[in-house]
């Protein structure tokens, strides 16, 4: 791909002047990109082996706060420092932004140099590593769902969140006319992404006036959480530069549809894909059977991994292609799972439980380990539903609240012996701030329902 550089491709262009600035990054827990802007010349001089940031970091909210009750970093500890190590291999062109260079780092624990076990990346690398122990590699593309507003999010967070105008006026799926009035923010959002190394397939129009939709070409699932991370962030600085918002909260308003993260996967065996049985029922391996039995019944388990915040639960409303059930179907978008590309080389299990707001490291580690759970036990899949799946009484229900998802995250044992007591116990507790900072607001609803009338 255009857009990657080696070390010594970086160094060159800091050398000729054309890199002034590299982007040291790690992800952090909501998803988001958190790190420090360096001087292109300390970077490739000294900063390129490590720097350091505030344990704090992944112990924090979308608003930055310092909760209490987490067991890795707290007052008590006094919140020192992890070591953030560039990873070179991620090195890439950011060419939104002028002169300037982009580079993961992963993220370690100060004394030991170990891994810190509830970052997002290792928590995914961990699951890719125990796939590797059975000769398997994920395939993964994460479809990336959001909605453009006419004004920027300066003007809107000044208005109170009150006027938020999406920029069509009109349902705008598939809808060659109307996307093309968004050009101006959609064509440098492919064409920049794709200089800078990801493999974009597309862009369309959702169903909903302003929903927009990106399609990355899939890939192993540690690039394809790499590629969805920044080409989210992307997607906000662009939108930003041209005067509008883009916002990936899964629903924003009560009577419109929310937004989607689906997580397509497959599992491939010497560069083969493992998924794929000619001769079996829809082309369905037995090793796909397996997989795609644990990705269903563990579904509730880490529904929190694909749904994170209050407001992510309620997208899950019926009719309106968001799922309610944790059951899969064939080509049916009505069910938590659908099975994609059947019968062909291409078979592969879409997720669709997730919404815009999932951190796809979180989501694809839980989703590996489930999978790798029903391939070890050899789970049974059970047959596929039918119909319109929204009606469908016997079938199990996702998680509805958050505060249900927080109890089978914290009661699942599959997930404890997956991805360690520590883990689990720090995203439990990282659901529970979400909900009790939910518990001490006053809502708009509240006041209008009852200001007078109470
Ligand atoms: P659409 O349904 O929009 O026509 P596709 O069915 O071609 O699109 O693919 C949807 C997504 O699935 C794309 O991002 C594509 O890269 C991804 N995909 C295709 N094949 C596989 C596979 N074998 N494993 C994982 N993802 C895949």
């Amino acid at each position: 791909m255009p857009g990657k550089l080696s070390f010594d491709e970086l160094k060159s262009r800091v050398a000729e002047g054309s890199v002034d600035t590299v982007l040291a990054c790690f992800v952090d827990m909501q998803g988001r990109l958190t790190g420090k802007r360096f001087h292109a010349v300390n970077f490739v001089e000294t900063s390129f082996k490590e720097t350091h940031c505030c344990t704090y970091l992944l112990a924090t909210d979308l608003e930055m706060s310092t909760p209490v009750g987490y067991a890795a970093t707290s007052w008590e500890t006094g919140y020192g420092d992890y070591i953030m190590a560039p990873d070179l291999s991620t090195i890439r062109l950011t060419p939104w932004l002028e002169g300037t260079v982009m580079v993961l780092c992963d993220v370690l624990d100060h004394h030991s140099h170990a891994p810190v076990p509830h970052a997002p990346r290792a928590m995914l690398k961990k699951q890719i590593a125990r796939l590797k122990t059975l000769g398997l590699e994920a395939m993964m593309a994460t479809e990336l769902e959001f909605f453009l507003f006419e004004k920027s999010f300066e003007d809107i967070r000044k208005g109170g969140f009150r006027d938020l105008t999406p920029i069509s006026g009109y349902n705008e799926d598939y809808h060659i006319l109307q996307t093309t009035k968004e050009e101006h923010v959609m064509r440098p959002i492919r064409n920049h992404l794709y200089a800078a190394g990801l493999p974009i397939e597309n862009t369309k129009g959702e169903a909903e006036a302003g929903q927009e939709e990106l399609n990355i070409r899939y890939a192993p699932a540690l690039d394809c959480a790499d590629h969805h991370t920044i080409a989210k962030h992307a997607i906000k600085e662009i939108a930003w530069a041209q005067g509008h918002a883009a916002s990936f909260l899964p629903k924003w308003d009560k009577d419109r549809v929310g937004s989607s993260s689906h997580v397509h996967q497959s599992l491939w065996k010497d560069g083969q894909p493992a998924f794929y049985d000619k001769s079996a029922t829809l082309g369905m391996s037995k090793l796909m059977e397996h997989y795609m039995a644990g990705l269903v019944a563990f579904a509730p388990d880490y529904t929190f991994f694909l749904a994170p915040y209050v407001n992510s639960y309620k997208r899950f409303a019926k009719g309106t292609f968001a799922p309610t059930k944790t059951v899969w179907s064939v080509d049916n978008r009505t069910a938590g799972f659908r099975l994609c590309g059947e019968s062909s080389k291409g078979v592969r299990v879409e997720c669709r439980i997730g919404g815009s707001d999932l951190n796809p490291y979180l989501a694809q580690a839980a989703m590996l380990a489930a999978g790798i759970k029903g391939i070890e036990d050899k789970m049974v899949l059970p047959p596929p539903t039918k119909g319109d799946i929204y009606g469908d009484t016997q079938a199990a229900d996702i998680p509805q609240t958050l505060r249900d998802a927080t109890e089978t995250l914290r009661n699942s044992a599959f997930l404890r012996a997956a991805m360690g007591d520590d883990v689990i116990d720090h995203y439990t507790r990282c659901a529970e701030w979400e909900q009790e900072e939910f518990d001490r607001a006053v809502t708009d609803w509240e006041i209008a329902r009852g200001f007078e009338r109470a």
